[in-house]
């Protein structure tokens, strides 16, 4: 294939304007959202590789690796995760008018502030944050299974383009080219500091090659190594009080794309009937999709924190369909299918045990903190 240049929709322009041009102070956002794009990458090898055996070894070791280059003033965030074809680097970034891009500019408009940058993510566009740091935007990928690997390449204004390249293996690489003025995200320090505030939970290793000096006196000198970034263990398999109501918040924001504070959270591990983990939250706000029926909806299910699907509808009754969060379970088998999530026995006693949990906090909260429970019945009653 030779390089081909295409034009973005209409609507991702417009968006890409809007992002460029915006004056929103809190830039560090985009590294968030590249971030969670590589962690959801990885875990959808992971579970293409239960029922692909091609794939089988693909999928064990999930890695995320940020470089800084100062001297040709790059920021590279990598993953060995599921990669994209050229079909599908046209269908993600660039050419299809996906919802969320119109009701990402709606909602822009309409709040007619710079502050709401923050929300990208929540329209499943949290890509194109990359510009306002990057003037140029590099993604070389390749698909897991393919062997030709390509690259995408855009600096935002009108058009990108395509072409065939290689990579090692499968995964991808996002190069920023950063702005003038942008050099605080060359520092290992700023990039410390951004991951731990908002990806620490990330279940894989996020690594970053840094600078340390060793040895002693006359011997000491300068060596690089990989240094891993985020603490890494999964939040609802931490007992509670190891965990923050910082940590427990930012989660929120990571599973449900919403970036107000949750009212409530319930965490918790059931045995008996069934035995799951569960961390489990009700937002202050009724989502701008609550409404739709067939937007997406329901809790991430993971079977040994293997990542199964991102919206079980079956693990909740409808009317709680705006409880966000997680649960875990090790009696599932890790092949289920999501069709047989459908009328699995299993799935029904964790649906029962979640229930009472849920409908007790509302009532506790009814009991004790009335305030809340009227903020509550506001927003979903
Ligand atoms: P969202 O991640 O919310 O869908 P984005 O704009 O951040 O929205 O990304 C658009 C799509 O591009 C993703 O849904 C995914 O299919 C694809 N994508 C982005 N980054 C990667 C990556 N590192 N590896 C594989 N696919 C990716």
């Amino acid at each position: 294939m030779s390089k081909k240049t295409r034009k973005f929709k209409t609507e991702v322009q417009q968006l890409l304007d809007l992002v460029i041009h915006s004056l929103y102070s809190k830039k560090e956002i985009f590294l968030r959202e590249l971030i969670s794009n590589s962690s959801d990458a990885i875990d959808r090898l992971r579970f293409e590789s239960l029922t692909d055996t091609a794939l089988a070894d693909a999928g064990r070791e999930g890695r995320i690796r940020i470089a800084c280059d100062k001297a040709a003033r790059t920021l590279t965030v990598s993953d060995n995760g599921i990669g994209m074809s050229a079909e599908e680097l046209d269908a993600h970034l660039g050419t299809i008018a996906n919802s969320g891009t119109r009701n990402f500019l709606e909602s822009l408009r309409a709040a007619k502030k710079a502050a709401d940058m923050e929300f990208i993510g929540q329209f499943g566009v949290g890509f194109y944050a990359s510009f306002m740091v990057a003037d140029r935007v590099e993604v070389l990928t390749r698909r897991a299974g393919a062997q030709t690997a390509f690259r995408w390449a855009s600096t935002g204004d009108g058009a990108y383009t395509v072409e065939e390249s290689e990579r090692a293996e499968h995964g991808s690489d996002v190069v920023l080219h950063l702005r003038e003025g942008m050099d605080e995200y060359l520092d290992e320090w700023r990039i410390r500091e951004i991951v731990k505030r908002y990806s620490d939970y990330i279940a894989y290793p996020i690594a970053m090659e840094v600078e340390r000096e060793e040895g002693q006196d006359a011997d000491r000198r300068k060596v690089r190594k990989d240094e891993t970034l985020n603490a890494m263990k999964s939040i609802w398999k931490k007992s509670k009080s190891e965990v923050s109501d910082e940590e427990y918040k930012e989660f929120f924001h990571h599973v449900s794309h919403d970036f107000s504070d949750p009212l409530r959270w319930v965490h918790f591990a059931a045995e008996g009937t069934a035995e799951f983990r569960a961390l489990v939250y009700i937002p202050s706000q009724a989502p701008f999709d609550l409404y739709f029926r067939e937007t997406r909806h329901g809790l991430h299910l993971y079977v040994r924190n293997v990542l199964i699907t991102e919206d079980c509808r079956e693990l909740l009754p409808e009317y709680l369909r705006f409880v966000k969060g997680v649960v875990d379970s090790s009696d599932l088998p890790l092949n289920v299918s999501r069709e047989m999530l459908q009328d699995d026995a299993i799935i029904r006693r964790i649906r029962k045990g979640l229930v009472a949990r849920i409908l007790s906090e509302l009532q506790n909260m009814k009991d004790g903190a009335a305030e809340d429970y009227l903020k509550f019945h506001a927003a979903f009653g």
